[in-house]
């Protein structure tokens, strides 16, 4: 475990590979699961405003959900997270021609049409973000569906939080994220 500031940081960040392998896994952490993507309060607000942008590129069964329960409900656990559709896909999600799956607000967004690229934990995955009294916990959650990514990963000897570098910066700034490469170098250096 690492500390910088109040974060914890679990060192599967810096021992575990990892580079999405989207030909093989099809996009499938945005249809897998039983909860929506965790959605931080401000967020929802931003998901809001860009709906009626991707509307048109969202499902019937998805527009039917969000017509019933809006973008956002409160799952099990007491988090609000992204509708789903059928008690598992995102509402959000939308497909490429040869089927795999991808986040209609990023596809908005790289297309210039909506300022939100994507919700900060969808951006994070397979990191997982945990606030607790006086401290916050980053984790990597581990799941089978990213073994091909785990596997190119480990050809490329790309560990975790260089793949993650733009959503961690987005999440933590540049100077925690500087923070981490210096305590990856040195652990390293341990060996
Ligand atoms: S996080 Fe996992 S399931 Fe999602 S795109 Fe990456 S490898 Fe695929």
């Amino acid at each position: 475990m690492i500390q910088i500031d109040d974060t914890l940081i679990s060192l599967d960040l810096l021992e575990r590979h990892f580079i999405c392998d989207l030909g093989i896994c099809k996009g499938a952490c945005c249809i897998e699961g039983e909860s929506g993507a965790p959605l931080e309060e401000e967020e929802l607000p931003l998901l809001e405003e860009a709906l009626p942008e991707v509307w048109d590129d969202l499902s019937p069964e998805a527009q039917a959900i969000i017509e019933e329960q809006g973008v956002a409900y409160v799952d099990s656990d007491g988090d609000l997270v992204t509708s789903i559709v059928n008690g598992k896909d995102c509402v959000f999600t939308c497909y490429d021609s040869d089927g795999t799956c991808k986040c209609a607000i990023e596809k908005a967004y790289r297309e210039g049409r909506v300022r939100f690229y994507k919700p900060i934990s969808c951006h994070l995955y397979p990191v997982r973000i945990t606030k607790y009294a006086g401290f916050t916990a980053v984790n990597y959650h581990r799941w089978d569906i990213c073994k091909a990514a785990e596997l190119l990963g480990a050809r490329e000897k790309l560990p975790l939080y260089r793949f993650l570098r733009e959503p961690l910066v987005r999440r933590f700034g540049e100077e925690w994220y500087h923070a981490l490469s210096e305590c990856a170098a040195a652990y390293n250096a341990e060996g």
